[in-house]
C-alpha cells in the first residue's frame, strides 16, 4: 500500500529493452523509487510437469504470459492432482501420465485464451500488432473463433479455467461480433426481448447497490496503517 508497481510486456523483436525502458517512464506518475529492470522470459510449458521422481511446479513448469496471469491457479491445480495421484509405493506410469495429461489440457487452453486477446485486435498501428492480427494460430482456438462468428456460440471445454463469460468478454470486447444469432430469439417478440434484458440488468443493479464501494471495502478490511 505504500507504493504502486508498474511494469511493461514487450516483445523483444519489435522493442528495444531501451525503447521499452522509456515507454514505461513515460507513464509512470511521480518520481520512480527504482530502476526499471528487464525480466526475460519464454513463453511456454514443459513437457512433461512430471518426469520419474521429480515435478515441476509453478515457474518451474513453465510461463505463459504476465498480462492475464494464471501461474497461481496453476500452482493449485498441480498440487491438487499432485495430491490425487500421489504414489504409495512406486511411481506407475499411469499416475504420471494422467497428471501430464491433464496439466497439458491445462496450459493449451489457456494459451488459446491469451494467444485470443493478441489475435483479434482491431490495432494496426505497429509491426507487432500487425503481426498478432495475422499470425498463425492454435486450430483449436481457430475453431472456437470461427463458431462463434458463425453463430455467437462461447465453446468451454469441461474443468477449463476460463469460463463462458471471459470468452465472451474478450470476443466482443476486441470488436469481433457473431454473424447469426440462434434462431430461438426469433420466437420472442421484442417486448419480451427488452423485458427478459431489462430483468437481468435489474438483477446486476440490485446486486451492484447492495455491495460496498471499492473504497469503503479497502478502508474497512486493509486500511493502511
Ligand atoms: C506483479 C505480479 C502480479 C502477478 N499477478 C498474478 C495473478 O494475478 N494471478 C496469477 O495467477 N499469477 C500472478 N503472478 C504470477 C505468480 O505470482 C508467480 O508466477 C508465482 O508466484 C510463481 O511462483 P513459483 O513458486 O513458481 O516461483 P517463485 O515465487 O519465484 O518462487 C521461487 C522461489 O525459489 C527461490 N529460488 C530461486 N533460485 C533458488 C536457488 N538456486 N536455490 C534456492 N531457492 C531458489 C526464490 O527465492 C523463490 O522464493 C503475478 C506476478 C507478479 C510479479
Amino acid at each position: 500500500q505504500s507504493r504502486r508497481g508498474n511494469g511493461l510486456v514487450f516483445c523483444s523483436k519489435y522493442m528495444s529493452d531501451d525503447e521499452a525502458k522509456t515507454a514505461l517512464l513515460n507513464n509512470v506518475e511521480g518520481k520512480p523509487i527504482n530502476e526499471p529492470r528487464v525480466i526475460k522470459y519464454r513463453t511456454g510449458t514443459r513437457r512433461k510437469h512430471w518426469n520419474k521422481n521429480c515435478v515441476a511446479i509453478g515457474l518451474a513448469s513453465g510461463f505463459i504470459e504476465p498480462l492475464e496471469s494464471t501461474s497461481i491457479h496453476l500452482i493449485q491445480q498441480s498440487i491438487i492432482r499432485l495430491m490425487q495421484n500421489m504414489p504409495t509405493k512406486a511411481i506407475e506410469s499411469c499416475y504420471q501420465d494422467d497428471f501430464n495429461n491433464k496439466m497439458r489440457f491445462e496450459a493449451e487452453n489457456i494459451r488459446d485464451f491469451i494467444v485470443l486477446h493478441y489475435h483479434v485486435t482491431q490495432r494496426t498501428d505497429s509491426d507487432f500488432w500487425r503481426y498478432c492480427k495475422n499470425m498463425p494460430i492454435p486450430e483449436s482456438l481457430a475453431k472456437r473463433l470461427e463458431l462463434f462468428k458463425q453463430s455467437g456460440h462461447v465453446y468451454k471445454a469441461e474443468q477449463e479455467l476460463f469460463g463462458e463469460a471471459s470468452w465472451l468478454q474478450v470476443m466482443l470486447g476486441q470488436g469481433l461480433v457473431p454473424q447469426n444469432y440462434h434462431p430461438i430469439v426469433d420466437s420472442m417478440s421484442d417486448d419480451e426481448l427488452k423485458r427478459f434484458l431489462e430483468s437481468i440488468k435489474n438483477h446486476v443493479a440490485k446486486k451492484a447497490n447492495s455491495l460496498p464501494s471499492h473504497i469503503d471495502f479497502i478502508n474497512h478490511y486493509c486500511k493502511a496503517k
